[in-house]
């Protein structure tokens, strides 16, 4: 079973004039990450058609499509009513995250409860530094402990401190992600392309404790880290707590120029990860959490 719990889909208006798209919705963040003025770009972009083509061909049974970080409270409702019907057209392979943005107050939080009772099975990714919030905003709060009282997830984007700049490189204080998970030990977190690096930080006692309810999803690894990684974490904190998730219509194998599933499942299979680590990670973990 191979679910892979961390890719993106925008409209067919949004991948063929991503800056006109975002320019009305002030949506400048999002521009800049999937369609740089300048420079080349390792977007890629997909419709359901693509996506349900490309996990074929990988065998991925499921896929979670997460919302975007997007800084406009109204994008999110805007994108999650896109969702809820992508959703509906293939219930049994592409799950979905609702977008969520704090500076909605109560609207934002109103719309991931419709969320939940239409069927999306948690909220991300979240980025509070790129969405103008805090984490430990009061609006956040709610949403952290709706998500937990509703056994959904919450998916943050977790930058590492340290390594080469990028788009979408912004700061995500690792001491702000540590005290918002232990400040709702009910509520599961994922924190994106593991962590940041943030696992390796468990071999300190108290912060083992604090992220206890913490998963780390893979997505984007093979642009970030060098593969022995997938070995280290799961040394540290267990192939139980380890998401497999590919950022996928992201280029993550800049080379092969083209977004699939393929390389970044075959990349996992052929670190040392055991069998049953292996079959943890790329799909028993995501489905004990969205069963439940
Ligand atoms: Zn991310």
């Amino acid at each position: 079973m191979i679910i892979d719990a961390h890719i993106h889909l925008y409209p067919d208006e949004a991948s063929t004039d991503p800056r006109q798209w975002a320019a009305l919705r002030k949506e400048n963040y999002w521009a800049d990450c999937v369609a740089p003025v300048k420079g080349p770009t390792l977007q890629g972009w997909a419709s359901p058609k693509k996506l349900l083509r490309d996990m074929d061909d990988a065998r991925v049974d499921q896929v979670i499509i997460l919302g975007w970080y997007w800084e406009n409270p109204d994008t999110c409702y805007e994108m999650n009513d896109w969702l809820a019907a992508i959703r509906e057209n293939h219930p049994d392979r592409l799950l979905v995250a609702a977008a969520f943005n704090a500076n909605g107050g109560e609207k934002a939080l109103d719309d991931i409860q419709r969320r939940f009772d239409q069927g999306f099975v948690g909220i991300g990714e979240i980025n509070p530094p790129t969405q103008g919030f805090a984490y430990n905003d009061r609006w956040l709060n709610d949403a952290l402990e709706l998500v937990a009282k509703r056994n959904k997830f919450a998916n943050f984007h977790v930058t590492e401190p340290a390594g080469h700049s990028y788009p979408g490189k912004i700061d995500t204080p690792f001491s702000s992600l540590q005290n918002m998970a232990a400040g709702h030990p009910k509520t599961k977190f994922v924190f994106a392309h593991l962590g940041g690096l943030l696992p390796i930080y468990e071999l300190n006692r108290k912060t083992k404790k604090d992220l206890q309810n913490v998963y780390y999803d893979t997505a984007a690894i093979p642009l970030l880290y060098d593969p022995k990684v997938y070995r280290t974490v799961c040394d540290i904190v267990g192939s139980e707590r380890i998401l497999f998730g590919t950022d996928y219509p992201l280029k993550t194998f800049p080379k092969k120029q083209k977004a699939d599933f393929y390389d970044q499942i075959e990349s996992i299979k052929n670190t040392n990860l055991t069998s049953n680590e292996t079959a943890n990670v790329l799909g028993l973990n995501i489905r004990s959490i969205i069963e439940q």
